[in-house]
C-alpha cells in the first residue's frame, strides 16, 4: 500500500529520496532552500547561494523537484492509466516517446504511466548513482554533471506537461491546484536560472511560463 492508501497499481510508487545525493554536505544547502521557500521569495529561493559550489546546489536542488514531481503524479497515478492516456502526450501537439539511451536507443511509444514509470527510474538510478552524484565530501562530480541534469529536468519537465494537459480537472477536483502551480514555478525559475532545458523543449507549456519567467526575470 502506498502512503496515500491507494493500491499499487502502477509499478511507481511514491518513494522520496530523503537523503540528498551529496550526503550530510548537503544539508546546509537543503536547510537554506526550506527557509528560502518558506518565505515565500521563489526568485530568491533559487539563486546560487554566496560561496556555494554549483554542482552541490544543482544536485540538492534535483532531489527535491525529483521528490515534488514523485508526490504530484502519485496523487493522480490512479487517473492516468493505459486506457485514459495509451500515449504520452502533453495536449494534441505533442507527444514524448520512451528512450533512455542506454537500454532502449530507439524510441517506443508506450502508455502515460509507462512512460512516467520508466522516466522516474532512470532519474533515481542517476541520483543513486555516486559517481554522478557523489555522496563523500570532496569527492568530484563527474564532466559530464551538467548534462545529465539537464536531461533530467528535460524528462521531469514531461511530467508536468502531461499532468496539466491531461489530468488539469482531476488537479482542480483533488484542490491541488495551488500546490502543484508553486512546485511548477519554483521549478521553471529553476530552469531558467541555469539554463537547464531548451526553449522548444519548454512549448508546451509556454502559456504558464512566460508569465512567470516576465514577473520574475
Ligand atoms: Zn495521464
Amino acid at each position: 500500500m502506498s502512503l496515500f492508501g491507494r493500491s499499487s497499481r502502477s509499478q511507481l510508487t511514491f518513494r522520496p529520496k530523503k537523503s540528498s545525493p551529496s550526503g550530510s554536505k548537503g544539508l546546509p544547502l537543503k536547510k537554506h532552500i526550506d527557509a528560502t521557500l518558506g518565505s515565500g521569495n521563489l526568485r530568491e529561493a533559487v539563486r546560487l547561494p554566496i560561496g556555494e559550489d554549483l554542482n552541490e546546489w544543482l544536485a540538492v536542488n534535483t532531489v527535491d523537484f525529483f521528490n515534488q514531481v514523485n508526490f504530484l503524479y502519485g496523487t493522480l497515478m490512479e487517473f492516468c492509466t493505459s486506457s485514459t492516456c495509451p500515449i504520452m502526450s502533453a495536449g494534441p501537439k505533442y507527444e514524448y516517446r520512451w528512450a533512455d539511451g542506454m537500454k532502449v536507443k530507439k524510441p517506443v511509444q508506450v502508455s502515460a504511466p509507462k512512460y512516467v514509470e520508466y522516466l522516474m527510474d532512470w532519474v533515481e538510478s542517476q541520483l543513486d548513482d555516486e559517481a554522478i552524484f557523489p555522496q563523500k565530501i570532496g569527492a568530484p562530480f563527474p564532466q559530464n554533471f551538467r548534462e545529465v541534469i539537464r536531461t533530467i529536468f528535460k524528462r521531469l519537465f514531461r511530467v508536468y506537461s502531461h499532468m496539466y494537459h491531461s489530468h488539469f480537472q482531476m488537479i482542480l477536483k483533488l484542490k491541488e491546484e495551488a500546490h502543484l502551480s508553486t512546485c511548477f514555478k519554483h521549478f521553471v525559475l529553476f530552469t531558467w536560472e541555469f539554463h537547464l532545458i531548451d526553449r522548444a523543449e519548454l512549448a508546451p507549456l509556454n502559456e504558464l511560463i512566460e508569465p512567470i519567467v516576465f514577473r520574475y526575470f
